[in-house]
């Protein structure tokens, strides 16, 4: 290995290559900067959990060709403060939304094209504005104009470790092949995730669970860069437990399944978990307003893992899984292809079918199908699951991103604990997303704070002179 320093040539460097890093490195070269960024994911692999996106939550007050009706800042601000999970900084969230309005012109100038919501996307039509070919063909765009834009990108780069001096950023220590460079900038943007892959880091709170977790993007996103921030004294955001997760099916891949491994099923029957007992109420919301919560929920089951049940009434009404469903022509042989108690899952099915009171079945609202006496309820769409075939799909907590990060003011400068602030060093993105957030989330708005306070950070890094 060949230790080496390269001499100062850049004026920004980028830490990461997700939706918030190229935000951050074009805004920072519309701003005159000389910019690298330095992604740790090999080429093809680039984007971080950014390329297994499809939309931006917006801001908007005339319907366009992409969004439906209206969706003032009020609005927007609201649902945040509904979904934030504990205090959030009020001015950065405004400045955020409010900002989000510029993104559909500029994302466009960097080459993303957009397309009209199709069904099944969690009744976000009006909210948000999805991307035409979804995250991937995002961030070839965003690269594409990278390159014609003079920006260089280092992939397969790690960023080790920061070269700090006192509050002021000097240079990073990066592995790059067979090399470790250091290598000199006047200004810094970290925007390389959360820490959602690194399963020792969530054995901190998860203990032994966090095996059985699936990771839901880039195994890239480690946390290096937020240990890194507060060991030097940054001052750190957001729970350090907390994650956003939902239920994936439990074949899934360990990491970077991205978003076909999500299942739907769960309000048109019932879930069970391996000792085939109900723990929560499966109708209790519409599902975009609930399908967060399942992964943590499937989290604190035994081994981690439950089981969706329905039967053959429920086929076709949510959207299909890409793995098959697991059928048997009675509820005794679905429960042993399962690996569970027959006994029991009869048991629990038969309770669960006397509590239903019958009602207008409509997945559409709230409707008035309900059980009575049961413990925990099933508030809306309880049917009972008695029509052959039976089918189930096995679950798994599947971890979207991490909300521990670093303290940024409004612009994207990071926040010291001894209340200073950091002279030259920015952050975006995950790395950033509890300042906003602190346990709740509000589809689509991950890419729009980052390619929000991206492009505040870039600026602001270009804007840095010695
Ligand atoms: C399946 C899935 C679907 C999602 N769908 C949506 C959606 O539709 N809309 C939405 O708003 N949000 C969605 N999200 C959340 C969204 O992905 C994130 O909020 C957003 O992409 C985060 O962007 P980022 O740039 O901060 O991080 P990322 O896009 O994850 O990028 C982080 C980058 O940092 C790099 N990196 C990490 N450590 C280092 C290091 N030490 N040195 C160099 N590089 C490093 C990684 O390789 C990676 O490229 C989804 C997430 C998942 C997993």
């Amino acid at each position: 290995m060949a230790l080496r320093t390269l001499q100062q040539e850049y004026d920004v460097m980028v830490v990461g290559g997700g939706n918030a890093a190229l935000s951050a490195a074009l805004s920072a070269r519309e701003h005159g900067a000389r910019v690298l960024i330095v992604e740790r994911a090999p080429k093809f692999y680039r984007g971080g959990n950014s390329r297994h996106t499809r939309d931006f939550r917006i801001m908007h007050e005339r319907a366009n060709d992409y969004m439906m009706g209206t969706y003032a800042e009020d609005e927007f601000v609201d649902d945040l403060a509904r979904v934030a999970g504990g205090e959030m900084n009020q001015h950065l969230a405004r400045i955020i939304v409010s900002k989000s309005a510029e993104l559909p012109e500029w994302l466009s100038n960097q080459g993303i094209r957009w397309q009209a919501p199709l069904s099944g996307t969690l009744h976000l039509a009006r909210t948000n504005m999805f991307m035409l070919g979804g995250g991937r063909a995002m961030m070839n765009a965003y690269y594409q104009t990278a390159k014609e834009n003079g920006v260089d990108v280092w992939y397969d780069s790690f960023v080790e470790d920061l070269v700090i001096d006192a509050d002021e950023f000097k240079a990073a220590r990066v592995r790059r092949g067979e090399d470790l460079l250091t290598v000199r900038a006047l200004s810094v943007v970290l925007a390389s995730g959360g820490f959602e892959a690194n399963v020792d880091w969530l054995k901190r709170y998860w203990g032994p669970a966090a095996d059985n977790f699936v990771i839901r993007g880039t195994p890239y996103n480690q946390g290096n860069m937020i240990e890194t921030m507060l060991r030097y004294g940054a001052e750190s955001i957001g729970e350090p437990d907390a994650f956003h997760a939902v239920a994936v099916d439990g074949r899934a891949p360990r990491f970077d399944g991205g978003i076909v491994t999500r299942l739907d099923s769960v309000p048109f029957g019932i879930v069970v978990n391996q000792d085939g007992f109900r723990f929560y109420d499966e109708g209790e919301d519409f599902w975009p307003k609930r399908y967060a919560i399942w992964g943590g929920l499937i989290a604190r089951q035994p081994e981690q893992v439950a089981y969706s049940i329905i039967d053959s009434k429920a086929m076709g009404k949510f959207m299909p899984s890409v793995f098959d469903p697991v059928v048997a022509d009675t509820l005794a042989d679905l429960a042993d292809k399962l690996g569970l108690d027959p006994a029991q899952v009869i048991e629990t099915v038969e309770t669960f079918n006397c509590a239903v009171r019958a009602g207008t079945f409509n997945p559409g609202e709230l409707d008035d199908c309900h059980t009575e006496g049961l413990i925990p309820p099933k508030s809306h769409w309880a049917v009972p699951i008695n029509t052959a075939p039976f089918y189930a799909y096995p679950l798994r907590t599947g971890i979207t991103f991490t909300y521990l990060g670093v303290r940024v003011s409004e612009r994207a400068k990071i926040q010291l604990k001894d209340g200073r602030e950091a002279a030259n060093m920015f952050a975006a993105g995950e790395m950033a997303a509890g300042n906003v957030l602190r346990r709740g989330y509000l589809a689509g708005f991950g890419l729009t704070m980052g390619a929000v306070l991206g492009r505040i950070a870039g600026e602001e890094a270009a804007n840095v002179t010695r």
